[in-house]
């Protein structure tokens, strides 16, 4: 029987093994949901939210256990795990004071004498999650689809085993009926029965292009809706009249920050050419102060990558970069997990560091001539999650937003996700909506009733 290896990435010392879910466990499980689901139909949305309370409350007095989990199995720092865990639970607040409108029927007029849309749960939704923000991913969509009435069965990243686990008792822990929300252990070789099973309704699936691709053909096979949320290669765009030393502060944070291992990461800083010097002091100074090291360590800044292959592809991505021509300003240096925070400058379209997601700690600065040219190069890529775009003329911004091909622009600020606003991409980087009123619906039954 294969098991799930959990390893403390920081020191690679092994601190559990789980034993996958046997095929007897996953139809029982399969058949929880079900029953769950049902049983879910049967109770009113406001004891569903008073569970959902509980679920917060959990999360934020196990604040502390919840974030070690995380840390122990994945390496961001605590403080950062933490931050993620209270994330979660602010967001199980908001969608209980706020999802009942949301799923109010939407009256319609039309031939009828009445006609409204209703918003319907389906089933068992499965959720393949990633490792990067092992709570946040996984309650960002368990929350509103619980609430609305769906089950939800959670394939979790190999190397997170402890954390499904973990959340899925937070469930159970909080009222909800058994079989409401599971963690099941299965390697992604063997989740096609799981998608072909008539109870799953739906599959959402976080993670890369290539993971998503191949999900999203089993999902087709069996005509089940599928929610991708892959990869970016986010621009973040600085024009000459931006406020440089704020616009270098974020750019830093939404780089490094979870060494580098975000979606929504400023992965390409593009600078109007006169605003380089200035912009690559700012940012020089603010990498070197950064503290790469022992995660549990409130002094650590950055703590290891997840995984020693993900080291060593951020590292080859790097290296061919520089050979393409880049200079490296500082870092560059990983052994391990433990990468050093990286810049590089006068990385050009063609060069693999902007061609490719890099997922992990290395920016890289690409000049524009002109802000046409910048919005140009933010294009020229084939992921379209989020974007940032800096300058002091927010007029001028919103004019240029609608021209960057992304699920969301940022304007003087850092792209992060947030329980009210709805978070998904466009191209490569998947289809489908996360959070809000579009992201509540996207796996609910919107039924048309006709009254003659
Ligand atoms: P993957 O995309 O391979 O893994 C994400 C999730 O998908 C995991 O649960 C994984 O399970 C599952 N999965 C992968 N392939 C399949 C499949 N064919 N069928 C079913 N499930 C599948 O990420 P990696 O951990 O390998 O990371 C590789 C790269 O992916 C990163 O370097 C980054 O570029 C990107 N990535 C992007 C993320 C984002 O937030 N958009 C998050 C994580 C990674 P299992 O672990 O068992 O393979």
């Amino acid at each position: 029987m294969s098991t799930f290896e959990s390893i403390y990435p920081y020191t690679q010392e092994t601190i559990a093994s789980y034993p996958a879910h046997t095929e007897a466990e996953i139809a029982q499980k399969l058949a929880a949901g079900d029953k769950a689901f049902r049983q879910l139909q049967q109770i009113s949305l406001q004891q569903r939210c008073n569970w959902m309370l509980q679920v917060a409350a959990d999360l934020k007095t196990n604040v502390t256990e919840h974030a070690t989990l995380i840390t122990r199995e994945m390496g961001k720092t605590l403080k950062e795990a933490k931050a993620e865990v209270l994330k979660c639970a602010t967001t199980a607040e908001y969608y209980a004071e706020n999802i009942a409108v949301m799923l109010q029927p939407r009256l319609i007029t039309s031939d009828a004498s009445k006609s409204y849309a209703t918003y319907e749960p389906k089933g068992i939704i499965l959720a393949i999650m990633p490792w990067n923000f092992p709570y946040w991913q996984v309650f960002r969509f368990a929350i509103p689809n619980i609430l609305a009435g769906n089950a939800g069965l959670l394939k979790h990243a190999s190397n997170v085993s402890g954390c499904a686990l973990a959340i899925e008792k937070v469930f159970l822990h909080a009222g909800f009926p058994a079989g409401t929300f599971q963690a099941v252990l299965v390697s992604s070789k063997n989740v096609e029965p799981i998608i072909a099973d008539n109870r799953v309704q739906g599959v959402t699936l976080t993670g890369s292009t290539p993971a998503g691709s191949s999900v999203a053909q089993l999902a087709g096979k069996y005509i089940k809706k599928t929610v991708l949320e892959l990869g970016g290669s986010d621009p973040f765009i600085v024009l000459k009249d931006a406020n440089l030393e704020q616009a270098a502060k974020l750019a830093v944070q939404g780089r490094m920050q979870n060494a580098g291992q975000s979606c929504i990461a400023a992965k390409r800083w593009i600078v109007e050419q006169d605003a380089v010097p200035g912009f690559t002091a700012h940012v020089k100074t603010l990498i070197q102060a950064l503290r790469q090291g022992d995660p549990m360590l409130d002094t650590t800044s950055m703590g290891p990558m997840a995984r020693p292959d993900l080291a060593v592809e951020v590292g080859n991505q790097m290296q061919q970069t520089i050979r393409q021509g880049a200079v490296l300003e500082l870092g560059g240096q990983y052994e391990g997990c433990n990468f050093m925070p990286t810049l590089l400058t006068q990385v050009q379209s063609n060069m693999a560091a902007f061609q490719e997601e890099t997922f992990g700690p290395v920016a890289v600065i690409t000049a524009a001539r002109d802000e046409e040219h910048a919005i140009a190069l933010a294009n020229e890529t084939s992921f379209g999650l989020g974007a940032a775009l800096w300058t002091s003329d927010t007029e001028k911004a919103t004019r240029l937003a609608p021209r960057i091909q992304s699920g969301n622009v940022f304007i003087n600020a850092m792209v992060h996700s947030d329980a009210r606003l709805p978070f998904g991409g466009v191209k490569q980087s998947g289809y489908g909506r996360e959070l809000s009123q579009e992201g509540v619906h996207e796996f609910l039954n919107i039924k048309t009733v006709y009254i003659g």
